[in-house]
């Protein structure tokens, strides 16, 4: 079982009745009980718990944190950004969602800018595995198709990933890399790009079921190992 943390800034659903019809209960509801479904523990943390409910016991305990996040990128506190960031080098896996390209950790762990182009125009969206063999493809066809979704295109700057899973295209001509594996440290990220918080992306079956292959795959294997700084070690003979 993987001790799964799902992070939300849990803002416009608050706020803004087109995504409150939607997500009633929160974005980080609907995914946190899709995971227990397919047999994860799943805890729930939001931007306006003190210290974004990421304290580094509840760190300690996530071996996958996922994150949704739209429109509070500035308003993370560096701090956490700093334990989340030192987790995942250490083991932590991280599963940064649709508009979290731009959150803070992200940026950070891909080191570029992480722009991309959009369009938000409910248009019918096929993600196509490019990679049948990787463990997050597990189950699913050679593709599938979320009928209503925000467009992202090409150009994506990240680096390239280290296994690309997923790549999408769109009703409007565009395509977009969807599914991108990277490791920092020891850590497993797996950014994944369907979702938006007006469109029901994450009550789709198939998006959830990627999200269980995802935490499976992004979970540590070892005991999460703590890296020390300029650790001093004796010869070996
Ligand atoms: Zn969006």
């Amino acid at each position: 079982m993987v001790s799964v943390t799902v992070w939300n800034e849990f803002l416009e659903e608050q706020t803004n009745d087109e995504v409150a019809s939607v997500y009633p209960d929160g974005i980080h509801e609907v995914l946190a009980a899709g995971l227990r479904e397919r047999g994860h523990e799943v805890r729930t943390a939001t931007l306006e718990e003190p210290d974004h409910g990421l304290t580094p016991e509840v760190l300690e305990e996530t071996d996958v944190l996922v994150w949704w996040e739209h429109r509070a990128h500035e308003d993370v506190d560096d701090e956490v950004v700093d334990r989340v960031c030192q987790q995942i080098y250490d083991g932590m896996g991280f599963v940064p969602l649709h508009s979290a390209h731009f959150s803070k950790p992200f940026k950070r762990l891909m080191g570029t800018p992480c722009s991309l182009n959009y369009r938000e125009s409910r248009e019918r969206e096929r993600v196509w595995t490019v990679d049948p063999s990787h463990p997050i493809t597990a189950g699913l066809n050679d593709s599938f198709v979320i009928p209503e979704t925000e467009m992202y295109g090409e150009p994506f700057a990240v680096p390239e990933p280290e296994q690309l899973v997923f790549v999408s295209w769109f009703e409007g001509g565009e395509v977009f890399r969807s599914g991108c594996c990277y490791t920092r440290g020891t850590g497993r990220i797996f950014y994944f790009r369907p979702g938006h918080e007006t469109y029901p992306v994450y009550h789709e079956d198939v998006v959830l079921d990627v999200l269980d292959n995802a935490v499976d795959w992004a979970a540590p294997r070892t005991e999460r190992s703590v890296s020390t700084e300029n650790s001093s070690v004796e010869p070996r003979e």
